[in-house]
């Protein structure tokens, strides 16, 4: 089977198509055979070795995958079984989804739900599953479509593209900040009313600016994030899962002491296995038909290198899947 490998030497990583055999995937209960996997942010970085996020070489990246069960000693899936797998470190620390074959902790895998299939498993893939998640840190803090508008950063990539979607869906109002104008006829496709500039949140802010959103789902970080807090609604509740534009929060205390604001932490690495079935039925149930040939475009196993050169480089909009089989 081929797959993508990473390798390093003197500090640099490399990555070579090979063939690899069942007898060197690691250990796990259940064997799937991958048929479609995506490029994440994190992926690019590992890939392209901009970012330390692979843990040990050689070592397959892939961070989602959905795909068919080949083998299992784990009762709870069979061969045949569709399956989704997103998180745990896969790709990071344990050979992930870049390759024909992988092998797995049961655990790790959700049944594909009804109405999903694994090519729209992965145009969701991680930054959907994660655009999810901060949908529902909104709802859990009270953020209603009647609250107000809803700000999403970083729009145009796989999460801020998927939260944008599936808000509208929800019956928010949606404005998408973007760096890119070439986007905006996508952004409106998908559901935003509203449209603002990256530099509309890259300025120097007072701590406390005119409240001007309810909620906002936040992919950048930085000083967009600081600044976004400054015009939270009272009450209101931001959804922080990403540093697409930096890890620092050169931020104020002010809204969270005088405007009772929320700020959620989203993980979907380590999100709780068990929890994750429901996840994925909000998803299918949400998401509309019209945002799957909106939000994907595939590569092949031998253009991901180029695929995440690209995205790193801010070229890419929506989800990039990868088409293993
Ligand atoms: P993408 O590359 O698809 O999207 C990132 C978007 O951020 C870009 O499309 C661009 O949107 C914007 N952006 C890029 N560079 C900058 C910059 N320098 N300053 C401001 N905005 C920028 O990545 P993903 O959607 O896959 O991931 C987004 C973020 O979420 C990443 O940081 C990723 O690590 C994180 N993430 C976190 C997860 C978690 O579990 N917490 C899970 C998945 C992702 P535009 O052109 O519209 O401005």
């Amino acid at each position: 089977m081929q797959a993508l490998l990473l390798e390093q030497h003197n500090g640099q990583t490399h990555a070579r198509l090979c063939a690899i055999s069942a007898d060197d995937l690691p250990a796990g209960e259940v064997t799937v055979e991958v048929d479609w996997s995506g490029i994440n942010y994190k992926d690019a970085l590992a890939i392209t070795g901009k970012g330390k996020v692979v843990r040990q070489f050689p070592m397959v990246p892939g961070i989602d995958f959905a795909g068919r069960v080949l083998h299992s000693s784990d009762p709870r899936f069979h061969q045949g079984q569709s399956v989704i797998l997103t998180g745990w470190g896969v790709g990071e620390n344990h050979w992930g989804g870049l390759a024909g074959l992988a092998r797995v902790k049961a655990d790790w895998l959700v049944a594909m739900p009804e109405g999903l299939d694994s090519r729209k498993a992965m145009i969701i893939g991680t930054a959907g599953f994660t655009a999810m998640l901060c949908v529902m840190a909104l709802e859990e803090g009270g953020v209603t479509p009647q609250s107000g508008e809803i700000l999403v950063t970083g729009a145009s990539g796989g999460v801020g593209s998927t939260a944008v979607a599936l808000l509208h869906a929800l019956g928010y109002r949606v404005c998408a900040m973007t760096g890119r104008n070439s986007t905006h006829p996508l952004l409106q496709q998908l559901g935003a009313q509203m449209i603002i500039g990256r530099e509309t949140l890259s300025a120097d802010t007072r701590p406390l600016e005119k409240q001007r959103w309810a909620g906002a789902i936040d992919t950048v970080g930085g000083k967009v994030l600081a600044n976004l807090l400054t015009q939270i609604h009272y009450g209101g509740v931001v959804a922080a899962c990403g540093l697409a534009g930096g890890t620092d929060l050169p931020a104020s205390v002010m809204p969270f002491i005088l405007r009772n604001v929320r700020l959620q932490g989203i993980d979907s690495v380590n999100f709780p296995g068990v929890a994750r079935a429901n996840v994925w039925k909000r998803l299918v149930k949400n998401l509309p038909a019209s945002f799957y040939p909106l939000a994907g475009h595939e590569v092949t196993l031998a253009q991901v290198v180029e695929a995440a050169q690209d995205l790193l480089a801010n070229r890419i909009a929506g989800r990039t899947l990868v088409k293993i089989r």
